[in-house]
C-alpha cells in the first residue's frame, strides 16, 4: 500500500503535458498550414462568417460554433495564445469587431490592451 501511494505521488508529480512545437518538430512553415474553418458536415474549408453564424459555401449548412474546432487546431499547431489579428487571419474573418465578439464569447483569460491583447487557450 505504501509503495502504491509513493508511486501515485510520483506519477502525479511527473505528469507534464506533452507540449512540443509540432511545426518545428516536423519542419513545417506556419504559412503552409491551411487556414479557415472546416465544415462539420462536408469537411471542406468552406465556412464563411455571415450574420452571426458560419455558413458552408459548399453544402450550405450553418453552424454557430464551427470556429471552436479551428481554434483547437490553432492551439495545438501554433501556440497557446491568440490575438485579434491572428484569429482573423486564421478563421478568415475580415472584421475585428466580429473577431472580438468571438473571442469574448469563448471567455478565455487575456492580458494586454487593444492590439496587444492576447487570449489564452484553456489548458488541455
Ligand atoms: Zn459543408
Amino acid at each position: 500500500m505504501k509503495d502504491i501511494k509513493k508511486l501515485s505521488k510520483l506519477l502525479i508529480k511527473n505528469n507534464i503535458p506533452y507540449n512540443i512545437d509540432i511545426l518545428e518538430q516536423y519542419q513545417i512553415d506556419e504559412d503552409d498550414i491551411h487556414t479557415g474553418v472546416f465544415c462539420p458536415k462536408c469537411q471542406t474549408l468552406s465556412m464563411v462568417w455571415k450574420r452571426g453564424s458560419w455558413l458552408c459555401n459548399s453544402c450550405n449548412i450553418t453552424s454557430k460554433d464551427a470556429h471552436l474546432t479551428a481554434l483547437k487546431d490553432y492551439s495545438l499547431l501554433i501556440g497557446s495564445t491568440i490575438t485579434n489579428h491572428q484569429i482573423r487571419r486564421f478563421l478568415h474573418i475580415s472584421s475585428d469587431t466580429t473577431a472580438k465578439k468571438l473571442l469574448k464569447s469563448m471567455k478565455f483569460p487575456y492580458s494586454g490592451v487593444n492590439k496587444a491583447r492576447e487570449y489564452y487557450f484553456p489548458k488541455p
